[in-house]
């Protein structure tokens, strides 16, 4: 049985993530090509616009490995980082969102920062600062939508 996601590869619908998103698949593939990436100066206070910090390894570890079915071989289903098609039976990493990459694509990449290249989902950090910086942003994100709602409450 295909799930969900495998029928739907989550399609991004504005320019911007759409733009983010190769953005990423491209850093993801010149670590595949050997260049060294440069990350930047580690600035704590500034992750809006850098990388996120490494994957933990555990959980890079932990990532199950499992095989392509032969419904995804049939499909053409393709490692979004190296671009190559998946061969029937061959294991390759999922990731929590679903999508999956050969362990020599995505492995390097998590060690470099935490998010899948493909939709940005992200995996937890062993970087303190980061995670707080995560929550704090959740924090004020839930504070506005709860004063947009009470805006809205009251004006409309
Ligand atoms: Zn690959
Ligand atoms: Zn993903």
């Amino acid at each position: 049985m295909a799930s969900y996601f495998d029928e739907h590869d989550c399609e991004p619908t504005n320019p911007e993530e759409q733009y983010r998103q190769n953005a990423l698949l491209e850093l993801a593939r010149s670590l595949l090509a050997g260049m060294d990436l440069d990350l930047g100066e580690v600035d704590f206070s500034d992750w809006d616009h850098r990388l996120p910090p490494a994957a933990k390894k555990e959980i890079v570890q932990n990532l199950p490995t499992v095989p392509v079915t032969p419904a995804q071989a049939d499909r053409g289903l393709k490692c979004p980082v190296c671009l190559l098609e998946f061969e029937e039976e061959e294991k390759v990493k999922k990731m929590p969102c679903e999508h999956s990459f050969h362990p020599g694509c995505i492995v390097p990449w998590l060690g470099k920062t935490n998010s899948c290249p493909l939709c940005r989902l992200e995996l937890p950090t062993d970087n303190e600062e980061y995670e707080e910086y995560k929550q704090d942003k959740e924090r004020r994100k839930q504070k506005e939508q709860r004063l947009e709602y009470l805006h809205g409450a009251m004006y409309t």
